[in-house]
């Protein structure tokens, strides 16, 4: 009688190490100078023009500094300078009041 089992088993730990390397940050490439339109600068008409003078008495000029709502336009739209700008707010208050020139679009029967 002979007995001889011999299991000889190697167990080899199959060890998964898993390597995170190459992480790589990659930053987004910001395009430069991608302006198409280049905005004209804005200029006061006023100042650029000495013979015009804001006159409430004057609704056509004063017109062209309202909105179609006779609303009085901002300077950062039309580029109106900040002196010129208090003239002419005063100006299309004062012709309003005389009515030259409308308050809403409603008045102007
Ligand atoms: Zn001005």
């Amino acid at each position: 009688m002979t007995d001889s089992v011999n299991k000889e088993e190697k167990k080899v730990a199959a060890g998964g190490e898993k390597k995170e390397g190459g992480s790589e940050a990659r930053r987004p490439a910001r395009r430069q100078g991608g302006r198409k339109f280049q905005r004209r600068r804005k200029f006061c008409k006023f100042c650029a023009d000495k013979t015009m003078v804001i006159d409430y008495k004057d609704p056509e000029l004063l017109s062209q500094f309202v909105t179609d709502r006779y609303k009085i336009l901002p300077s950062r739209v039309t580029g109106t300078c900040a002196k010129h700008q208090r003239l002419l707010t005063t100006a299309v208050k004062r012709a309003r009041v005389l009515a030259l020139l409308a308050f809403t679009p409603l008045h102007h029967d």
